[in-house]
């Protein structure tokens, strides 16, 4: 029998309060077509805490699986395992796998899943690191700048045109650090598109230029500070930036809500796109009617777990695409925080780092390594 350890939950709350460690036993006798895997990391997302505190789009059942006393379930979207054992032909011991499938639970020390809950990676040249943590955040980028491309100037009706690569069109964005910011910024300067990337204040002043060098070394054009951006003056630097609006702003990303959205959405050009896909404000978008009717500006959402649903080899494509970037060092790994997970590790520990998981101002994002 296989040892083994999770955090589940009974009830949506608070992490701190409704998250607990719960041990059970795997039987070596494994199901067919099924997979014995031991985790090697699994990332904190702000959608992962969302979701125990039942305000995320997607509700986990709770089931009694894994035998504890109360119907529950695992929390964690992404993480990267290694193979114990497989009753199926696709999978090998020492293969490195990833979910297949949104919500796979990836906060457990083990699992054991239908060998179709999985994708092989090639793990050759790459850490857990970089594997866990390459499926939300890249992605999201990825889909967003490939699918919504700076399209500036697009005429009303006339849709979407794809992103023309190498035309050194803007877009801009807040949270320009989260891990999602930071990959747009790489995805950005590759494919030759030009970026202004929003972040707040850091609590001093050589903080946050050291922050603007980090975005600047992987290859945003220009970085503000949100101050700096609500005020009057940012008018007058955007037009610099776009040369009087000869160079207009084609697309926004929004990954924060509130006011800066609302300043996002005024300095995007004529038919620009805005994406939201974060809320981390927690405030409503409001969103003045002229660029709505004069600007024909679009405003969209984004959710990538649909987007895996629609486009399954789409997205193993995208994936691997990602992990030959990283592999051919053009592409950099966000910076974590490794909340480091063994047998002895207590309860609280665990707990606590994703309680952690939503506050501002983080050197990294948490992620749990085994
Ligand atoms: P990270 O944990 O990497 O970064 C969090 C970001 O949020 C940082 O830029 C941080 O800035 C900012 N932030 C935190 N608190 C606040 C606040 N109160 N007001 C403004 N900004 C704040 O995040 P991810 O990249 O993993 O995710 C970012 C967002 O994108 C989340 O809302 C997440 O749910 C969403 N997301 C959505 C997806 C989708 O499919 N729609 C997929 C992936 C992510 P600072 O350092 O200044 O605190």
């Amino acid at each position: 029998y296989t040892q083994a350890k999770a955090l589940v939950f009974s009830k949506p709350g608070e992490p701190a309060d409704v998250l607990s460690l719960h041990s059970h036993s795997i039987s070596p006798s494994l199901p067919s077509s099924s997979v014995l895997v031991r985790s090697l990391a699994a990332p904190i997302n702000p959608a992962d805490i969302n979701t125990v505190q039942g305000t995320y789009g997607a509700k986990p059942p709770f089931t009694s699986l894994i035998g504890t006393p109360e119907p529950s379930a695992t929390p964690g979207n992404e993480g990267v395992f290694e193979v114990l054992s497989s009753s199926s032909p696709d999978f090998a011991k020492g293969d490195w796998v990833i979910p297949a499938i949104s919500q796979f639970g990836t906060w457990r020390t083990h699992a054991v899943a239908e060998a179709s809950k999985f994708i092989k990676v090639e793990k050759d040249g790459l850490s857990p690191l970089q594997v866990a943590t390459v499926s939300v955040n890249p992605c999201t980028a990825y889909r967003i700048l490939r699918h919504y491309g700076p399209n500036a100037g697009v005429k009303a009706g006339l849709g979407m045109r794809p992103l023309e690569v190498g035309s050194g069109q803007w877009f801009i964005q807040n949270g320009a650090n989260s891990g999602v910011g930071r990959a747009a910024i790489q995805f950005g300067k590759l494919w030759g598109l030009r970026s202004i990337n929003v972040i707040r204040e850091r609590e001093t002043e050589e903080a946050t230029a050291a922050l603007r060098r980090e975005l600047e070394g992987l290859g945003a054009d220009v970085v503000v500070t949100e101050s700096q951006f609500m005020s009057r003056e940012w008018r007058d630097r955007l037009a610099e930036i776009t040369r009087k609006g000869r160079e207009q702003i084609g697309l926004g990303l929004n990954c924060v809500g509130g006011k800066s959205a609302t300043a996002i959405a005024r300095s995007l050009g004529d038919g620009a796109t805005m994406v939201t896909y974060g809320g981390m404000a927690k405030q409503p978008v409001a969103l003045p009617v002229g660029l709505l009717i004069f600007k024909d500006i679009r405003f969209l959402g984004f959710w990538l777990s649909k987007w895996n649903e629609k486009d399954v080899e789409g997205r193993k494509h995208m994936i691997n695409d990602i992990l030959g970037l990283i592999r051919a060092g053009k592409f950099q790994d966000v910076p974590v925080d490794e909340v480091k997970w063994d047998w002895d590790t207590e309860e609280s520990t665990l707990r606590d780092a994703v309680q952690g998981g939503l506050q501002g101002f983080r050197k990294g994002k948490g992620v749990f390594v085994f």
